[in-house]
């Protein structure tokens, strides 16, 4: 296929969405630390899962460990610069994350997406949408709550990747897509999600927005995978540039 052969001339710097046995990951921090060296990554950030996940969220009381993790492995991996980021959850209350602000401070710097399995996050029906049961209560309105709690989320907090735009769930993408612009937020080409897709980037592109395109990896072997993703953008027409963790070999 003619996009394969236009892969050789990018490469991915940096892989900031990863997860590790601190929430449902298969491998330790340096597991994939290890991994993005090999991949020859600039950059690698441990992502887990905000601690509101009723099943695989971290633990409040492992994050000063998982910091102290990190810390340990950067005179050991001097190559690469390794932060600690999470990926909280966006939920309908309070600052509309399942990180309060008060423990931003813990991170080098948060993302955020929409996850089933949080309480205060239309859970149950967003889970029948996504699975095609119909629900009383029309999808319109579900689609409404799901995208102010998102769009509230992003003008509340700073975040700096917004994770699988638009999965598990009935989004307004335009209106995201708007608040990401007007917030700096990135936006995400997620191939393990499928989201963004090729239609929601070509649609998304129409904003002033940044994307960035993230393993999502939830074994060491996978971070760093990019492929998929960069050819999606590609199907989509966008310009390569405006992916910030994209590089001409
Ligand atoms: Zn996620
Ligand atoms: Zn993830």
């Amino acid at each position: 296929m003619r996009n394969k052969y236009l892969l050789e001339n990018y490469r991915l710097k940096w892989d900031y969405h990863t997860h590790t046995v601190y929430s449902h990951g298969k491998g330790t921090i340096e597991d994939n630390v290890k991994a993005a060296v090999d991949k020859g990554l600039s950059a690698i950030a441990i992502s887990d899962h905000g601690p509101g996940h009723l099943t695989y969220g971290i633990k409040r009381s492992a994050v000063a460990q998982m910091r102290a993790d990190i810390e340990a492995l950067k005179p050991k991996y001097p190559e690469i610069d390794i932060f600690l980021s999470v990926e909280a959850n966006i939920v309908n209350h309070g600052n509309y994350l399942d990180v309060t602000k008060e423990e931003f401070g813990q991170y080098d710097f948060v993302n955020a997406g929409y996850h089933f399995g949080i309480p205060g996050g239309y859970m149950v029906r967003n889970w029948l949408y996504s699975h095609g049961i119909k629900t009383q209560g029309s999808a319109k309105r579900l689609m409404v709550k799901n995208t102010d709690m998102t769009v509230k989320a992003l003008y509340e907090n700073k975040i700096k990747i917004l994770t699988h735009p638009g999965d598990k769930g009935p989004f307004d993408l335009g209106e995201i897509a708007k608040a990401c612009e007007d917030t700096g937020t990135l936006m995400e080409i997620n191939f393990w999600h499928h989201h963004l897709n090729v239609e929601e980037i070509a649609f998304c592109a129409e904003y002033d927005v940044r994307f960035v395109i993230s393993s999502d990896a939830h074994h060491p072997s996978r971070v760093g995978n990019y492929e998929e993703s960069l050819l999606a953008a590609i199907e989509a027409g966008l310009p390569i540039s405006r992916i910030v963790n994209i590089e001409g070999a």
